[in-house]
């Protein structure tokens, strides 16, 4: 629920968003297009004003024109010059000065069209060419420095581009304004120029109503495209969270059953080492009395026995020595695995030293060469780890190979930063790879007693004394040209 009202607000925060950019990209733009009108309106002002100033140039080098005189162009009052009205061939002319001229033209022009053009001046000579408020203002900033003004503003309520452009005093002028007091290069007037908005607006109107529409679809398009993607997010998001809820109640399940098991397993493996020990414990004296009896009828009644006799009781002597051996073992291997482990920082190098010492006899015999590489200190207990590699030296003495004196070589190099990898290379008969991992089961061997002596217990208390440690055991070999057993310890702290 909170996901969902969570999920909204960022959809409705991602949509003001895109509203926000929209909007500020529209109004640039707009200003824009605003920016595109005001040189469209100020080009054709520009250019009405200048054809006009250069027609009044023209004019006013003339000294004037003369037009016959009509309902249209009467005399200029406002004109005095000398002669103004003149008569040719019996009709009558009168003068058209600069002024005269524009106002004419300016008539003309505001028949034809829109566009309104006015000449004015501060100090006018004619009353009707008096400036407008806009003019009036236009006109004094002429007089501050300003040559050409253009403003969006309104004319007569409706908006409009009012351009004006300053009117200087050039020397044709001077005939009829030096009596006005004007010099060359004054400031005489300007001539305003008024185009309706709505003229520009037309040229233009279309590429901003395109920008109007393209920001409105950008807007539609995005904003549904964000609000799709969110909603997809939170789906992908939802059923997410549902199958890490799932996969987590799995495993709290499988820890659980994982949980039972084990203990179950410890359980029957206490029983089992506890059956082992009693088993084994128990079997001795009854062993011990087979073995004894069968030595004490050996010895009162050997010479009544027939030779079957004989060799029967040879059989029975020879089954309790074979399993007083195996009880011996199955004790050794019980007590390894009940016994205390009394852990502490023990150099490699000391273990296989005592392990060597009890080997002494074997190695000398078969003349087995040991090799060790720099040893380190692990964190265990020393006399099981010095059993451990006796058993592993001894049987690379047991199992060397017929024809070469065993060469036995002991290592170690880390493995992760808190421990340590050993190996125990020999030279001797190998093991298939097939029976890697059988020759550390209990009473498990490869060869038969008379071959090769043997309980077949050796391997497996040494991989109880790595597992009690933490630490596991395994064979590399390829079966003939001897075998490697490797194993981890934990390092000494
Ligand atoms: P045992 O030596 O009493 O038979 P182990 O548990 O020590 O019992 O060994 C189990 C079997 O693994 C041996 O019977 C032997 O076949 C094989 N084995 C152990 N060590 C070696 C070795 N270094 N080279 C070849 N075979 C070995």
């Amino acid at each position: 629920m909170a996901l969902e009202r969570h999920g909204r607000a960022t959809a409705a925060g991602v949509v003001v968003f895109w509203a926000a950019l929209l909007s500020l990209s529209l109004a640039h733009t707009l200003s824009l297009h605003d920016g595109q009108r005001e040189r469209l309106a100020l080009e054709q002002a520009r250019g009405l004003f200048g054809l006009i100033e250069t027609v009044r140039l023209w004019n006013a080098g003339h000294g004037g024109l003369y037009a016959p005189v009509t309902e249209a162009t009467p005399p200029n009052q406002w004109l005095e010059v000398p002669d103004r009205d003149v008569e040719i061939a019996g009709r009558p002319y009168t003068m058209v000065n600069p002024a005269y001229m524009t106002r004419q033209i300016a008539d003309l022009v505001r028949e034809r069209g829109e566009v309104v053009f006015h000449i004015t001046s501060l100090k006018p000579i004619r009353p009707a060419n008096t400036a407008d408020a806009w003019e009036e203002r236009a006109l004094h900033r002429f007089e501050q420095g300003a040559e050409e003004i253009i403003e969006l503003t309104d004319y007569r309520g409706r908006p409009a581009y009012r351009y004006m452009s300053a009117l200087t005093v050039e020397q044709p002028c001077l005939a009829c304004h030096e009596r006005q007091g004007y010099a060359l290069g004054d400031v005489r007037g300007g001539i305003s120029i008024t185009i309706p908005a709505g003229l520009i607006t037309a040229e233009t109107g279309a590429a901003r109503r395109q920008a109007v529409v393209q920001h409105v679809l950008a807007f539609l398009i995005l904003s549904s495209l964000s609000v799709l993607f969110l909603n997809r997010l939170q789906r992908d998001w939802r059923a997410l969270k549902a199958a890490k809820a799932e996969q987590e109640a799995m495993v709290a399940a499988r820890t659980a059953e994982l949980r039972a098991a084990n203990a179950e397993l410890e359980r029957s493996n206490q029983q089992l080492e506890q059956f082992a020990y009693v088993a084994s414990h128990d079997l001795q004296e009854p062993l011990r009395m087979i073995g004894s009896y069968a030595q004490l009828i050996d010895r009162r009644y050997a010479g009544r026995l027939d030779s079957e006799g004989q060799e029967f009781l040879g059989y029975i002597t020879d089954g309790s020595r074979r399993m007083k051996a195996m009880v011996d073992a199955l004790l050794a291997y019980s007590r390894v695995q009940r016994g205390e482990l009394r852990r502490r920082p023990v150099a490699a190098a000391e273990a296989v030293a005592a392990a060597l010492a009890n080997l002494q006899r074997a190695l000398a015999e078969t003349g087995a060469e040991v090799t060790c590489g720099d040893l380190p200190t692990v964190s265990g207990d020393a006399a099981l780890l010095a059993t451990l590699f006796q058993n592993l030296i001894g049987n690379a003495v047991k199992y060397r190979h017929p024809e070469r004196p065993p060469r036995i070589t002991i290592t170690a190099r880390r493995d992760g930063a808190a421990g340590w990898r050993f190996a125990v290379a020999d030279n001797g008969i190998g093991i298939p790879p097939e029976q890697a991992e059988r020759i550390f089961r209990i009473f498990q061997r490869l060869h038969r007693p008379q071959d090769y002596a043997g309980t077949g217990i050796g391997l497996a208390i040494s991989r109880t004394i790595v597992e009690r440690h933490g630490g596991r055991i395994w064979v590399e070999s390829d079966g003939a040209a001897g075998a490697v057993f490797r194993f981890t310890l934990p390092a000494a702290e």
